[in-house]
């Protein structure tokens, strides 16, 4: 079963998110995309799962967090 989209859409809110193309390099950061493989022990072995998140959305997602992210600095970009 092919559950991924080639266009992208932020699985949260719906939004049209533009590519990489189109935005050049800087438009990786306004999105993420996270992609699970389920290991064997997991109630979803052998499945892959594909998450896209705007920016908005992952803020929001990740102040639902009992712990925070860990920020550090990314120093290629320095
Ligand atoms: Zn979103």
């Amino acid at each position: 079963m092919n559950i991924f989209y080639n266009e992208k859409k932020c699985n949260k809110c719906g939004k049209r998110l533009k590519t990489e193309q189109q935005m050049g390099k800087t438009g990786e950061s306004s999105m993420i995309t996270i992609e699970i493989p389920w290991g064997y022990f997991s109630e979803k072995d052998g499945e892959i799962h594909k998450i896209v998140l705007c920016e908005d959305c992952y803020d929001i997602w990740i102040r639902s967090f009992q712990i925070p992210v860990e920020i550090r600095e990314d120093v290629e970009l320095l």
